[in-house]
């Protein structure tokens, strides 16, 4: 059985961004060379996740209103996270309701999703720089 390891780099210019990293997660498969197996891939932080859903605009925006409706970022002084002197409390849940990690299969040398599914790096903590793992196992 062969294993590979990536870390993929994010630093967004938004406090919020929703990012589609399938490309990405693909190119580390192909230089993997492993041919059937599992691919993971994780945030490495806990106001990030990473998740699969439908690339389109409009739900990307619905996202967005619907975590700032559930964990809104303001009033920073409502969350009792931020009495540490930090104001991301919001971001910790958000990452909450969207995870931290994907695992998808490899078929053939290539990533095997269902209909519209895509990778997304989710960052809700943003403006500096964040990791992803990618993990994958196989032969
Ligand atoms: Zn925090």
């Amino acid at each position: 059985m062969k294993s590979y390891r990536k870390e993929l780099f994010f630093e967004t210019a938004t406090r919020r961004d929703y990012i589609n990293i399938t490309s990405q997660v693909q190119d580390a498969v192909t230089q993997s060379g492993i041919q059937e197996g599992l691919c993971l891939v994780n945030a490495m932080h806990i106001t990030a996740s990473v998740y699969i859903n439908d690339d389109e605009g409009g739900l990307l925006g619905d996202y967005d209103a619907w975590l700032e409706k559930l964990a809104p970022h303001a009033p920073t002084a409502h969350y009792r996270h931020n009495d540490t002197g930090e104001d991301n409390a919001d971001a910790h849940l958000k990452r909450q309701v969207m995870g931290r990690e994907v695992v998808v299969a490899i078929t053939r040398g290539k990533l095997d999703f269902g209909t519209w599914e895509q990778i997304f790096y989710g960052e809700f903590d943003g403006r500096r720089r964040k990791r992803v793992l990618v993990k994958l196992i196989g032969e």
